[in-house]
């Protein structure tokens, strides 16, 4: 079915490797009706998202390209678990990550104006499903990693985890809010 590689192989040395992971849809062009599976697992290890990498393990590609009245259509799951840095407390987490994605294939472009992103063009019968699956993937990923919705995050001032429970500074108060609260009183006051 791949005409480059029949397995793809994890990279664990971490180098940046960009390889092509080609399927071959020939057997599937001009039969409606018909179907092709594919599952790969790629490696992400080295792309940072916010200072870290936390697609330490593989990702696991599968889908299928289906002829759907003579249309190929791809469809397909990019699935792994992230090892994320929450940005707000600053905690190790695991967090499953699962991005799906769906092209249409074809040979030609009828009309370039038809174009578009969601059309792919077939190379030599061939589609570049790693490519396809990475781009969808970097772009699932979100900008901001939270252990929990309602994670409170490091106190500003002692840097506690407020998790855990409150800290001693919040009584406290921050003084530099004290001076500008007392500025504020003061222009108010003259304003009257
Ligand atoms: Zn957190
Ligand atoms: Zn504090």
């Amino acid at each position: 079915m791949f005409d480059i590689f029949r397995e793809f192989h994890y990279n664990t040395t971490r180098t940046i490797v960009r390889c092509a992971m080609l399927l071959s849809v020939r057997e599937i062009l001009n039969i409606p009706g018909k179907k092709l599976e594919f599952q790969f697992s790629m490696d992400l290890s080295c792309v940072e998202f916010g200072g870290y990498y936390p697609v330490a393990e593989p990702v696991v590609v599968k889908g299928t390209v289906r002829n759907m009245a003579g249309v190929l259509v791809l469809s397909g799951t990019a699935e792994t678990t992230l090892h994320a840095v929450c940005d707000r407390c600053a905690k190790p987490f695991l967090l499953e990550k699962s991005v799906s994605f769906e092209h249409l294939l074809a040979e030609t472009l009828e009309n370039e104006e038809d174009g578009g992103d969601e059309i792919v063009l077939l190379q030599n019968g061939q589609v570049d499903v790693e490519e396809l699956a990475r781009t969808a993937f970097v772009l699932g990923m979100d900008t901001k990693l939270l252990c929990s919705d309602d994670c409170k995050g490091l106190c500003p001032s002692c840097g506690a985890d407020l998790n855990t429970g409150p800290c001693g500074c919040k009584r406290a108060g921050d003084p530099r809010m004290a001076v500008l609260a007392k500025l504020l009183q003061h222009s108010e006051q003259e304003t009257e």
